[in-house]
């Protein structure tokens, strides 16, 4: 039986690593984990607090791990930058108060930050004490894009784990060995989940969201057709569909208050409330760059086109469509629809609100592909 650690998808220096380091029970109380979007940072984060909560250390089938895996054991704490700069002075105070309250569970709290890249001057003064001397039944793990862009105050403080960037290509293979799936959808899958393999795995378990792709998809090669009403209708029912998976999430935060309310005090009620309102605005986010990833990797296979390399096509199953779009537009305007994509991305990471950016990001990539005359 594979433990949590073989969870940790194309890092096996990562793997073996924090492996050794829990069966010899060399953890430390700080680490920092490096690397781009899309190297399983947060995967590996996850697997090692159920390592540790663990009595055997990570064995992946009992019911902390599961409870881990699931995202839903209380003495395991995921935070992301609330502010629209990053973290907030107030967001740090209120992670520094919650560690030095006793686990809920397990017997001790693994407190996982996610871009602490984003932590500015501030913010990261009011968490200095904590990450020197964390309360012994703490550790605390961070996670950042470089190990440049985190303060050297919080890098000295921490044991720096680095990952690699696994490329799209690799990510893709591995895909294909966990889930049996099919070499091309694997690729699409990848690139639909901005390099994932993890977000990689649901995407290819959901009918639901390989039908939302087809929209995307739809949409996109319509918008040369399109007058500016289409546009918006399409841009809204976008909006709709992207929120669809978030019922599922509320429903399941509803029934799991409901199963826990008689026996759990208020105080931990009031944090599963904050940890759910917190995993509903980051699976939001999630599902409106879902659709800027679709975008941009329908666009790029337009591009590939343009420029004679029919062959890199990775949605193949809309070839026809990438076609007719390629041969009505050129490489220099494909880029521009490319640039106003990560613009949009950009937006929507630092909090813009995803309807306004994606009325606009359909009006800007028309207008990029084919100019400012009114659409054929
Ligand atoms: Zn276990």
């Amino acid at each position: 039986m594979a433990d949590v650690f073989d969870q940790i998808f194309g890092q096996p220096r990562v793997r073996e690593f924090l492996r050794a380091s829990v069966a010899t029970e060399h953890v430390t109380h700080a680490y920092l984990f490096t690397g781009p979007a899309g190297s399983n940072k947060t995967q590996a984060a996850y697997a090692l607090a159920a390592a540790l909560l663990c009595k055997d250390g990570g064995c992946n089938a009992c019911d902390t791990c599961q409870k881990v895996a699931r995202r839903k054991h209380p003495d395991v704490r995921y935070y992301a930058p609330e502010g629209a700069g990053g973290y907030l002075v107030d967001q740090v105070r209120e992670i520094v108060a919650d560690a030095s309250l006793a686990p809920i569970q397990a017997d001790r709290k693994i407190y996982i930050l996610d871009r602490v890249d984003l932590l500015g001057t501030s913010a990261a003064n009011a968490f200095l004490k904590t990450l020197e001397e964390p309360p012994a039944d703490v550790v605390l793990v961070l996670m950042g894009r470089t190990r440049e862009s985190v303060l050297p105050t919080i890098v000295s403080r921490c044991s720096v784990v680095p990952f690699r960037h696994i490329p799209a290509s690799e990510a893709a293979a591995i895909l294909c060995q966990r889930t049996g799936a099919d070499p091309d959808l694997a690729k699409i899958a990848i690139e639909a989940c901005g390099g994932s393999i993890t977000r990689g795995i649901e995407f290819l378990k959901s009918n639901e969201r390989l039908a939302f792709r087809k929209r995307v998809l739809e949409v996109l090669a319509n918008i040369g057709h399109a007058d500016m009403w289409d546009t918006l209708t399409q841009a809204s029912e976008l909006v709709v569909l992207a929120k669809a998976p978030l019922d599922t999430v509320r429903a399941a935060h509803e029934a799991q208050l409901a199963e826990n309310a008689d026996f759990l005090e208020r105080s931990a009620i009031r944090q599963i409330e904050a940890r759910n309102k917190r995993e509903l605005s980051a699976k939001s986010l999630e599902s409106f760059r879902q659709i800027t990833a679709i975008t941009a990797s329908f666009l790029r296979d337009v591009l590939a086109v343009c420029s004679g390399a029919g062959e890199l096509v990775i949605n193949h199953d809309v070839r026809a469509d990438i076609e007719e779009v390629a041969a009505r537009t050129d490489e220099a305007r494909v880029a521009k629809a490319l640039d106003a994509v990560r613009k949009c991305d950009d937006a929507i990471s630092y909090n813009v609100s995803p309807e306004t950016c994606l009325d606009a990001l359909l009006f800007e990539i028309g207008e990029a592909l084919y100019g400012s005359h009114s659409p054929r």
